[in-house]
């Protein structure tokens, strides 16, 4: 707590009164101790790939590059790993445009069941490389809804893909859109390694991942719940999840009509 004093005094300098302000400065810290953390959390997510660019790099300069097989490796490496920074950094500008309220969002009538149709009919070919079953399901009428289509899309494309991506070898990926009373939902099911109960509550927070490691290795930003969440909410929606270890995930997106 911050105090401040001030004291009031006539004409003749004779104290009139006094003025204590306490000032509660918890949330502002919190708000700085987030901040740091952020920018702490980037600064180690963009010098991991540039470390490996860089060591791979120096390697083939080493001489490595005299052997074709061990140089058209190396550079595959370079290659995903400047990949995964060019997604990061795009995913850091989107979460920056939308935080400064700079984001211009095109709204138009837009049809949920058009865009999940559309994007399980495209990701197709990801979910088979994984001999996945991935399906969609559309219960009774959907109404369109007031939103922005490109964003929307990108919604959905990351929950599939974080279904395809946490859910091993020949398993299941259901979406379903519906309409409950007045919103629309959309759910993306997956029988896949799911999420431990301590972890659940921090999924959408930037950079919060269960398994660092894992989430790398399958090209994972740390930001794409994070995303979906700030452009769902934007929408007057919400975004939630359940999950069971060893079971499967549940992500639930709800967008008034
Ligand atoms: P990432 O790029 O790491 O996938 P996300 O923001 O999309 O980042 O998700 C955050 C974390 O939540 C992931 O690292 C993963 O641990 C967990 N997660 C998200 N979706 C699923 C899912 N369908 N099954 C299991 N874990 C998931």
């Amino acid at each position: 707590v911050k105090i401040y004093f001030a004291v009031f005094t006539d004409t003749n300098k004779k104290p009139e009164g006094i003025i204590v302000v306490m000032h509660d400065v918890t949330e502002e810290q919190k708000l700085d101790s987030m901040r740091r953390e952020f920018v702490a959390n980037v600064s180690h997510e963009l010098r991991t790939p540039i470390t490996s660019i860089k060591s791979y790099t120096e390697t083939l300069l080493d001489g490595a590059a005299e052997d074709r097989e061990t140089t058209e490796r190396f550079l595959n490496v370079i290659n995903t790993e400047a990949d995964r920074m060019t997604r990061l950094v795009k995913d850091l500008l989107q979460l920056s445009r939308i935080d400064n309220e700079q984001m211009s969002w095109n709204i138009n009538e837009v049809s949920l069941k058009a865009i999940v149709k559309d994007i399980v009919e495209r990701m197709q070919l990801e979910a088979s490389h994984k001999s996945q079953k991935l399906e969609s399901f559309v219960i009774g009428e959907i109404p369109t809804i007031k939103g922005d289509k490109d964003r929307l899309e990108q919604v959905v494309i990351n929950l599939i893909s974080n279904a395809l991506k946490y859910t091993p070898e020949h398993g299941e990926i259901t979406v379903y859109v519906g309409r409950l009373y007045n919103d629309i939902y959309v759910k993306v099911t997956d029988s896949g390694i799911g999420i431990p109960a301590e972890d659940l509550p921090r999924v959408f927070e930037r950079f919060y991942r269960v398994d660092k490691a894992r989430s790398r290795d399958m090209g994972g930003t740390g930001l794409g719940l994070a995303i979906a969440k700030e452009i769902i909410q934007a929408h007057g929606g919400t975004i939630t999840i359940a999950s069971e270890e060893k079971k499967g995930t549940e992500v639930t997106v709800r967008l008034p009509v």
